[in-house]
C-alpha cells in the first residue's frame, strides 16, 4: 500500500474545497495509491460531496474522544461519519505546538477513533531541539508507547523541524526513524515534512515508507497529483 495524504490545515474553505475536488478527481492519478484529502472542518461536506463515487477519501484533522458532551469548538467520530468522513489525521504537531495537546490526549483520540471505525493518521516526531540532544529515539518511543497496531492506524513520521520549513529530512534519516517505529508498532507509516514532487520519489523508494503526509505542496492540486505520480 502506498498513501498519500494532503493536509491543508487552515487553508480552503467550501467554495476552493469543492472546486480543489472536482479538479483532483479528473486529475490523472496513478492506479495503486490510496489519496486522501483533509480539509478544515467546514470543508469536509463539500469535500465528501465533490468526490462521491471515486476512491479519494476525505479525512478530517481531529476528533474529539468523546461520543458528544460538553465540549465548545470539537466534533466526534460519529459526526464525522454521518459526513461520509472516512478517517482523519490526530495528534498533528500544530495541534501538540498550539494547541497543548499531549500524548495521553492524543493516545485519547487515537482510541475512540478506532473505535468507531474511523481510519486514524496519527502523528509524531521529535523537535529539532530534541534531536540536537540525540534524544530522537527517546521521544519517538514515548509518542507511540500508548498506541497498539490496529487494521486502520497509520503512523505519520513528521519530524517537526521539517514541517512547512523547507527542510526535509534526507531519505536515509526517515528510513531510520521508520525502522525505529516500526520495531515498537507494526503499521504502515507515512513521511511527512516537506514533501514535493522533486523529492518525494525518493523518499517513498525506502522501503519503511509507505506514503506521504503532505502539507504545503497539497494544496495545489497539479502539485498534489505530481506527488501521487511520483508515489507509484
Ligand atoms: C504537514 O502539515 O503535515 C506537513 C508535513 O506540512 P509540509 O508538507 O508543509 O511540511
Amino acid at each position: 500500500m502506498t498513501l498519500i495524504a494532503g493536509n491543508w490545515k487552515m487553508f480552503k474553505g467550501p467554495g476552493e474545497a469543492g472546486a480543489f475536488c472536482r479538479a483532483l478527481r479528473a486529475a490523472d492519478l496513478p492506479d495503486g495509491v490510496d489519496v486522501v484529502v483533509a480539509p478544515p472542518f467546514v470543508s469536509l461536506a463539500e469535500a465528501v460531496q465533490a468526490l462521491a463515487g471515486t476512491e479519494i477519501g476525505v479525512f478530517a484533522q481531529n476528533c474529539h474522544w468523546e461520543e458528544e458532551g460538553a465540549f465548545t469548538g470539537e466534533v466526534s467520530a460519529p459526526m464525522l461519519q454521518e459526513l461520509g468522513v472516512y478517517g482523519t489525521i490526530v495528534g498533528h504537531s500544530e495541534r501538540r505546538q498550539w494547541f497543548g495537546e499531549t500524548d495521553a490526549i492524543v493516545t485519547r483520540r487515537v482510541h475512540h477513533c478506532l473505535e468507531f471505525g474511523l481510519h486514524v493518521i496519527a502523528c509524531i516526531g521529535e523537535t529539532a531541539e530534541e534531536r540536537d540532544k540525540g534524544a530522537t529515539h527517546q521521544v519517538l518511543r514515548r509518542q507511540v508507547a500508548s498506541l497498539e497496531p490496529d487494521p486502520n492506524l497509520v503512523i505519520a513520521y513528521e519530524p517537526v523541524w521539517a514541517i512547512g520549513t523547507g527542510k526535509t529530512a534526507t531519505p536515509a534519516m526517515a528510513q531510520e526513524a521508520h525502522e525505529t517505529i516500526k520495531d515498537l508498532i507494526d503499521v504502515p507509516m507515512l513521511y511527512g515534512g516537506s514533501v514535493k514532487p522533486e523529492n518525494a520519489a525518493e523518499l517513498l523508494a525506502q522501503p519503511a515508507i509507505d506514503g506521504a503526509l503532505v502539507g504545503g505542496a497539497s494544496l495545489d492540486v497539479d502539485t498534489f497529483a505530481a506527488i501521487c505520480r511520483a508515489a507509484s
